[in-house]
C-alpha cells in the first residue's frame, strides 16, 4: 500500500514552511506596510505566493481541484522539488528509461540521488519485466514517465503505466510536457485513482511561453501541500503569473496555434518521406519528429552550416536527428535544404 508519510524524508516532514505576510493575511487592504517593499512603482509588491488566479483558471480548464494544482518556475522545479521532498540524498535512488528527457539525470546529481536508466524496447515502451524488481525496492523513491516521450515522440502504453500506478508503494511521476499535442488523456484525471501520482506539466510547449518559465504539476493535495511547503516563497514572478493568465485568457489562439503545429507535423513527415537518406521517421505525439538516417552528424553539421539547428540525438539513439516543428516558412526551408544535402 502506498503511504505517503512513509516516503517523505524525515527533515521535509518536519519542516515548518516560511510564512510571508502575504500568508498570514488574506484579501485586500488599503494600506500595505507588512513586507518592506518600496512603495513606489509597478512592480514594487511581492507577487501572489499562492498564484491563486492562475489555480482557479487552470482548475475550471482542467477539472482538476485549486489544492491539487501547483503552480512552478518551469517544469524543471517541479522535477527538482520532487528529488528534494522524496530522495534522502546519498541513500534513496530513482527510476526511469532511456533514451529520455535529461534534466531527470541533471537534477538527480545536483540531489545526490542515484538515478537508475532502463533501457526502453525496440518499440520505445517500457520493458515491465525488467522494470519489476525495482517497483518492490524500499529506497527506490520516485519513477519519472516522460509521456509523450521527449525525445522518441512515443506515449507509453496506458496499461503499463497503469500497472506501475499500481503496483509501485513510490511517487510515479508523469511528465506531459507535450501532453497537448498528443491524442491521449491527461493523468490528471486519474488523481482520485492513484494517491502516488504526480502529473507534471508546462507552458514552453503547446502554450508557446517558454520564455516565461511556468510549469504546473497536478497530484493529490497531500502531496501538493509538501510542494508548497518546500517552494521557495514568491517562485514565480508577478510578470510571469500575468503572462500565464494572458495566455489563459485565449484558449482560441491556443487551440489555433497547437492545430496549425500539429497540420504542419503532418506536412513536415510527408515530405521528409520523399528524401532518400531518411531511414525510419518515428511516429510522433508531440512538436517533434524523430528521424532515423543514413548519417547524422553528417545532416546536423551541413545543416548548421546552412543556418539551420535541429537536435542530433545520436549518441542516445544511433544517427538519430530531433526535428522541432516550426512555422511553415521554416519546415520549407528545412525540407528544402535537407533535399539539396549530396555526397554521403
Ligand atoms: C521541454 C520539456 C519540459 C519543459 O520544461 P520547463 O522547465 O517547463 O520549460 C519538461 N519536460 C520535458 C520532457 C520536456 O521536453
Amino acid at each position: 500500500m502506498f503511504n505517503l508519510d512513509k516516503i517523505v524524508r524525515p527533515n521535509i516532514k518536519k519542516l515548518k514552511a516560511y510564512s510571508s505576510a502575504r500568508d498570514e493575511f488574506k484579501g485586500t487592504a488599503e494600506v500595505y506596510l507588512d513586507a518592506n517593499e518600496n512603495p513606489f512603482g509597478d512592480l514594487n509588491r511581492y507577487p501572489d505566493p499562492k498564484q491563486i488566479k492562475i489555480k482557479k483558471r487552470l482548475s475550471e480548464i482542467k477539472k482538476v481541484a485549486e489544492n491539487q494544482i501547483f503552480i512552478g518556475n518551469g517544469s524543471d522545479e517541479v522535477i527538482d522539488l520532487a528529488f528534494r521532498i522524496f530522495c534522502e540524498p546519498s541513500k534513496d535512488k530513482a527510476v526511469t528509461f532511456s533514451p529520455t528527457y535529461g534534466m531527470y539525470d541533471v537534477s538527480a546529481g545536483i540531489n545526490d540521488v542515484e538515478l537508475i536508466k532502463q533501457p526502453l524496447l525496440h518499440d520505445f515502451q517500457i520493458n515491465l519485466n525488467q522494470l519489476q524488481p525495482y517497483l518492490d525496492m524500499e529506497d527506490v523513491k520516485i519513477i519519472f514517465i516522460c509521456s509523450p516521450n521527449n525525445p522518441t515522440g512515443n506515449c507509453f502504453d496506458d496499461e503499463t503505466i497503469e500497472y506501475i500506478l499500481e503496483n509501485f508503494n513510490g511517487i510515479v511521476l508523469i511528465d506531459e510536457a507535450y501532453i497537448d499535442f498528443s491524442s491521449r488523456a491527461s493523468y490528471s484525471t486519474k488523481l482520485e485513482k492513484y494517491p502516488n501520482l504526480i502529473v507534471s506539466q508546462t507552458f514552453s510547449k503547446a502554450w508557446g511561453l517558454a520564455g516565461v518559465r511556468v510549469g504546473a504539476a497536478y497530484a493529490n493535495r497531500q502531496v501538493i501541500d509538501l510542494y508548497n511547503k518546500v517552494k521557495p516563497p514568491y517562485n514565480v514572478s508577478a510578470l510571469n503569473q500575468e503572462a500565464v493568465l494572458k495566455s489563459l485568457g485565449n484558449l482560441d489562439e491556443f487551440e489555433i496555434n497547437k492545430n496549425s503545429i500539429i497540420n504542419e507535423k503532418e506536412t513536415l513527415i510527408n515530405e521528409l518521406k520523399k528524401i532518400d537518406f531518411v531511414k525510419n521517421i518515428y511516429p510522433s505525439e508531440a512538436n517533434f519528429i524523430l528521424i532515423e538516417v543514413i548519417n547524422a552528424n553528417i545532416i546536423y553539421n551541413k545543416l548548421v552550416s546552412e543556418k539551420i539547428i535541429i537536435r542530433n540525438r545520436t549518441t542516445l539513439i544511433d544517427n538519430c536527428l530531433r526535428i522541432t516543428v516550426g512555422k511553415s516558412e521554416e519546415n520549407r526551408k528545412l525540407i528544402k535544404t535537407l533535399a539539396n544535402l549530396t555526397g554521403f
